[in-house]
């Protein structure tokens, strides 16, 4: 079982097949420095986005995939699309 990263952590619950390449991409980093609150930190269920200084990262592994970000975003600014047949998300209950 994966372990938790932080209270109410999704990820003990899913079963995450890894892409090699990430289903969420950043467009642009300007957009990200003009976005005040930067709501993709705070809003994503797993913790995916990280501001590290002068770019937001992107913990793609981590994504249960529930599109959030897409619709949160001021700057619409993420691309999200879903990983290929057979990879990403699964639940175990
Ligand atoms: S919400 Fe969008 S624009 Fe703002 S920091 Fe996150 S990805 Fe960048
Ligand atoms: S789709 Fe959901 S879990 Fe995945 S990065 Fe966006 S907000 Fe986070």
């Amino acid at each position: 079982m994966v372990k938790g990263k932080f209270p109410g952590d999704p990820l003990p619950l899913t079963k995450i097949e890894v892409d090699t390449d990430s289903h969420l991409k950043i467009q642009e980093d300007q957009r990200c420095h003009r976005c005040l609150n930067k709501p993709c930190t705070s809003v994503c269920p797993a913790q995916v986005f990280e501001w590290e200084e002068k770019h937001i990262r992107v913990n793609y592994p981590r994504c249960v995939e529930c599109g959030a970000c897409r619709l949160i975003c001021p700057e619409a600014n993420i691309l999200m699309e879903y990983p290929r047949g057979g990879m990403g998300l699964a639940y175990r209950y």
